[in-house]
């Protein structure tokens, strides 16, 4: 009976610890001091790393980091490169890993990089959490192998000019032509493993004209390699034209209903202004977009010829004209606009001749100029037709050299019917008149890919 009673006692006993322990271990489980959260170490498990410049790996935790430790190893060697005993205990903590000063005695391509963190967090006995990633670290040291070929002998403000460049990388990943402007052109892979063809614009508007070949690797190692041209500066036309309420009252109230919500409560006056400048630079702006594109298909070679888009056509306006608009007096200018192409004009409704074959990229209305076809002849170089009463292609259509695109007309903003026929490189207005003079194709498009192909060759 005694035994019995000591034996409940004890049953008892047994439960209330077991209780206890489950009640205890509810609590551990659910205080923020006993979280099994490990911490995050976000590093991709292989990168490349030119080893002179250190690089991040962010390391983060819901409660706090305690300790953070760091290793590269080579396979032979091992060298701790970070052991950090954290005071305030940070939710986020950057390590910057960075080459051993000392070094390895081995030299090697391959490193191992080991980080390791731990929370404070009282789990484990207290010992934390603990984190471990390893990285795969590809050392790469060697810049890309850069070099300008050969180009254009010059390029004239408002004009185009090619270049062609070797880029060589084992691990190359970024590729570009960087200018003084901001544009970045994208080069084209030409002829042979490794070597690049790039058309570059000088913008009407910007005084001066640099470009330097930009190659990056997977690494962080970068080459850069300056384009040489002989600059040629270019005046361009300035006009003052009349604005006769003929033509605000007609085409510009036409087009102004276009956009009813913008120019509703605008003046007639202001209405010029308001399609010769915002609608225009809307309109500019689509153009920007539809041929910006390049394709990076191999280049064998270019063979374009002139453009001579309308029999007989006659220059009726220039590129580059400053063009400003007065009204009632000349001293009383209301607008002013870049014309950025050039007018032609033959018969009405004319038939407009496609010079050089392509793709059909744009056929459709576009605001000021009215009925437009966009084609792309590849190496990054657009045409445009604008003003056209019918467009006989539609977007995709390929055209063959000497096709008929277009008939011409004057829808959008002209007055009489004409052409506008703008040229333009990697979205960039340049100047027409060199796309349809054959010498300038041959001294500078032509012969530059005949001579880099020997280059090459040799
Ligand atoms: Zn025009």
């Amino acid at each position: 009976m005694k035994r019995r009673k000591a034996s409940a006692l004890g049953s008892l006993i047994v439960i209330f610890v077991l209780l206890g322990g489950v009640y205890g271990g509810y609590k551990v489980l659910h205080s923020p001091e006993f979280e099994t959260n490990k911490p995050v170490i976000s590093m991709p498990s292989e990168r490349f790393w030119n080893s002179h410049h250190p690089f991040d790996v962010n390391i983060s935790d819901d409660t706090g980091l305690k300790k953070v430790i760091a290793y590269l190893s080579n396979g032979k060697e091992r060298v701790k490169i970070a052991d950090i005993d954290f005071k305030k205990a940070p939710k986020n903590y950057t390590l910057k890993v960075k080459y051993p000063k000392i070094g390895f005695e081995h030299e090697s391509d391959n490193l191992l990089l080991t980080v390791i963190a731990q929370d404070i967090s009282k789990w484990h006995f207290f010992k934390g959490n603990n984190s471990v990633k390893k990285a795969r670290l590809k050392v790469d040291t060697q810049k890309p192998d850069v070099f300008a070929l050969i180009s254009s002998y010059g390029i004239t403000r408002g004009g185009s000019a090619l270049a062609i460049f070797k880029a060589a990388d084992a691990n190359l990943k970024d590729l570009y032509i960087e200018t003084n402007f901001g544009k970045r052109f994208e080069p084209i892979p030409f002829y042979k493993e490794g070597y690049y063809i790039v058309l570059l614009a000088w913008p009407i508007k910007e005084k001066r004209f640099s470009a330097k070949i930009v190659a990056k690797d997977e690494a962080g190692n970068v080459s850069k390699a300056r384009l040489g041209f002989f600059l040629k500066s270019r005046k361009y036309r300035t006009s003052y034209l009349q604005a006769k309420d003929r033509f605000i009252n007609g085409k510009i109230a036409d087009l102004a209903e276009d956009e009813p919500e913008l120019t509703q409560n605008l003046s007639p006056t202001e209405k010029l202004k308001f399609i010769n400048e915002t609608y225009r630079t809307i309109n500019d702006a689509l153009i920007k977009e539809i041929t910006s594109k390049v394709d990076h298909n191999r280049v064998e070679s270019f063979d374009i010829r002139p453009f001579y888009p309308l029999k007989n056509g006659k220059v009726v306006g220039s590129f580059g004209d400053h063009r400003y608009y007065w009204y009632k007096d000349k001293s009383n200018v209301i607008s002013e606009s870049y014309h950025l192409g050039i007018d032609l004009a033959s018969i009405r409704m004319d038939d407009i001749l496609i010079s050089n074959p392509g793709v059909v990229v744009f056929a459709n209305y576009n605001g000021i100029y009215g009925n437009m076809l966009s084609v792309y002849h590849g190496l990054g170089l657009y045409t445009i037709y604008g003003h056209c009463s019918t467009l006989l292609k539609k977007r995709g259509d390929l055209v063959q050299a000497g096709e008929p695109g277009a008939k011409t007309g004057a829808t959008g903003l002209a007055l009489g019917d004409h052409l506008h026929f703008s040229t333009l490189v990697q979205g960039i207005f340049v100047r027409p008149a060199e796309w349809m003079d054959k010498k300038w194709i041959q001294a500078n498009i032509i012969d530059v890919i005949d001579n880099a192909k020997k280059m090459i060759d040799k």
